[in-house]
């Protein structure tokens, strides 16, 4: 089973991730967690190229095709051995955040990006995905008290038109897609949150 989470900056994604994680091992399961831009060596590096400050003459299509190289990486490295083995995987961002952030948000396209990432991802997709739905306004204050004495990333540079593109697109594609995509409301307190999400885990692996 391949679990992911979306959503803007501060929604909680991360921490989602990471208590699912353990309750899943808890339970007995072997559960592989990964994030991306990252998650490999080479997936590393081209997160460090897409997210340094200074990078703001990146042309956005650039900024679509190294997401896209990062996540390729990814699932032939680390996802789809994983769930070979019968292994659950959790990534932190899939498919649906580059659709948001560079089809929506930087006007690429939808459809063209989500084009790119058929070839990226050979076609993988989630079976469940979790949407960690903020306001706009929430997200940026959460990110500035996070980032508190240190820089924002480039991307996190942007403005709030930005976000609320983003933020639109991720809230079109679950609308798209209700079996897949649950949106949560992300500014209840993480344990809600948390049992929310345990509920509809318990229940798919079930099936
Ligand atoms: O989730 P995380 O904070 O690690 O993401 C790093 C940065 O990459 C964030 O600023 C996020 O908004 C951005 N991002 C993006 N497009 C994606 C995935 C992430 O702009 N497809
Ligand atoms: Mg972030």
């Amino acid at each position: 089973m391949f679990i992911t989470f979306e959503g803007l900056d501060g929604a909680g994604k991360t921490t989602q991730a990471e208590r699912l994680r353990r309750k899943l091992a808890a339970a007995g399961w072997t559960v592989v967690a990964t994030r991306e831009p990252g998650g490999t060596p080479i997936g590393d590096q081209l997160r460090a190229l897409l997210l340094h400050p200074e990078h703001r003459d990146m042309a956005p299509e650039t900024e679509v095709l190294l997401y896209a190289a990062s996540r390729a990486q990814l699932v032939r490295q680390v996802i789809r051995p994983a769930l070979r083995t019968g292994a659950i995987v959790l990534c932190d961002r899939f498919v649906d955040a580059s659709i948001a952030y560079q089809g929506a948000g930087l006007g690429v396209g939808e459809e063209a990006v989500a084009a790119v990432n058929r070839l990226a991802t050979g076609g993988l997709r989630p079976d469940l995905t979790f949407l960690l739905d903020v306001p706009v306004e929430e997200s940026r204050r959460r990110v500035r008290a996070s980032r508190a004495g240190q820089g924002l990333d480039r991307i996190e540079q942007r403005d709030s038109a930005y976000f609320y593109r983003v933020r639109e697109s991720f809230l079109r594609l679950a609308a798209a897609e209700p079996g897949r995509i649950r949106v949560l409301d992300g500014r209840l307190p993480a344990d809600a949150v948390e049992q929310e999400i345990w509920a509809v885990v318990v229940n798919c692996l079930r099936k």
